[in-house]
């Protein structure tokens, strides 16, 4: 119930465009590191300097006007320049809705491929976010063809879709993340049972360990985590063929251990103003992270306010009955 109130409050355009407006609000600052690229450049020198790679997602979805696609793209544009001035260890996470996929395919390759140029010509790497089951097969074209020119693109594969065995055997030869998955699909197209979701997650982690180019397990998970540290010692792979990634703000302690375990560790670091939609599938993901959000609403200031109103509302109705 919870999740598909977060995922159906995710994809609302009137509360996102709202939220631009007004900051980073509701505790969303602990995993958002700012609203500007110097302040995601200060966290990301934090970051590497206790051995963390980072890759970077100017945030952006939902976006309908073209205007609005090419300042995306301009922002993106921003960031690779940015870390190629500043000699930080971090590449760059980014959406195709962000950058037009809604309004027009072609318009949105251009973009795209304007960036992953700009990119390579500095050897940065770009990863194409997944996002849900309707712009999939879109951007898994825009990436073939890409392809065609560059290397430095890769993608992620959602463990929750039947599809994604087929997916991570088609594209083994490119720098993939996988990851369980964070949209609401239909029984149609995914798994919706937990478990299976975590099998299928497992196996498809195996095989490119084994078969793939680079693979990033992207998951908090610590079952999943315990069991590719297994898998990767039994099988004999080397700790330059994969890394593990985490969200900023999300188990830091546990990041800062792997990193010093020697894995290579890379955070995903999302910074600006459209927060709204990718901080509300956090909170669909895991019920505990609407902790962040009581941290910040249930201050002591609020905690007054909402004692004196409720304090006020008694009196009221005493005051009524007699
Ligand atoms: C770097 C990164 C990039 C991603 N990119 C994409 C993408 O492009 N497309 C997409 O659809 N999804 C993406 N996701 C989201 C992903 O699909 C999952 O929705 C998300 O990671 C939650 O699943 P999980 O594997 O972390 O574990 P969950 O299934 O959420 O949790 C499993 C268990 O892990 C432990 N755990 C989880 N979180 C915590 C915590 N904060 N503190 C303590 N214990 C915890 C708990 O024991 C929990 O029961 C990305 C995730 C990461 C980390």
């Amino acid at each position: 119930m919870l999740k598909e109130l977060f995922i159906g409050l995710s994809q609302n355009q009137l509360l996102n465009t709202a939220a631009k407006k007004y900051g980073l609000k509701l505790g969303a600052q602990t995993v958002v590191a700012g609203t500007n690229l110097p302040e995601a450049i200060q966290t990301i020198r934090e970051l590497n300097a206790h051995g963390i790679s980072a890759t970077i997602d100017n945030l952006g979805e939902f976006v309908f006007e073209r205007d609005e696609a090419v300042m995306a793209k301009e922002q993106i544009l921003d960031v690779v320049r940015a870390i190629h001035e500043n000699g930080v260890d971090a590449h760059i996470s980014l959406k195709p809705s962000q950058l037009g996929l809604d309004i027009d395919r072609e318009f949105c390759y251009e973009n795209l491929r304007e960036i992953v140029a700009a990119a390579s010509e500095h050897d940065i790497f770009i990863n194409i976010d997944m996002e849900d089951h309707a712009r999939l097969q879109p951007s898994f074209d825009l990436l073939d063809e890409l392809h065609k020119e560059y290397d430095n693109v890769g993608t992620v594969i959602q463990a929750y879709f039947y599809r994604a065995e087929e997916d991570v055997r088609a594209y083994k030869d490119f720098r993939l993340r996988l990851v369980k998955g964070a949209y609401k699909e239909p029984a149609e197209y995914a798994y919706i049972d937990k478990a299976e979701i975590d099998r299928n997650y497992i196996e498809l982690i195996e095989y490119h360990l084994l078969n793939g180019k680079f693979t990033s397990i992207a998951t908090h998970d610590d079952k999943i985590i315990d069991h590719v540290k297994q898998f990767v010692e039994e099988h004999n792979i080397s700790r330059d063929k994969f890394e593990f990634q985490m969200l900023y703000g999300f188990r830091r302690d546990l990041q800062l251990q792997l990193a010093s375990e020697g894995y290579n560790f890379t955070t995903y670091v999302p910074f600006g103003n459209d927060w709204f939609g990718y901080f509300m599938r956090r909170l669909a993901e895991r019920p505990q992270n609407l902790n962040l959000v009581a941290k910040q609403v249930f201050t002591p200031k609020t905690n007054a306010v909402i004692g004196l109103a409720a304090g006020a509302f008694l009196l009221g109705r005493l005051t009524k009955r007699k």
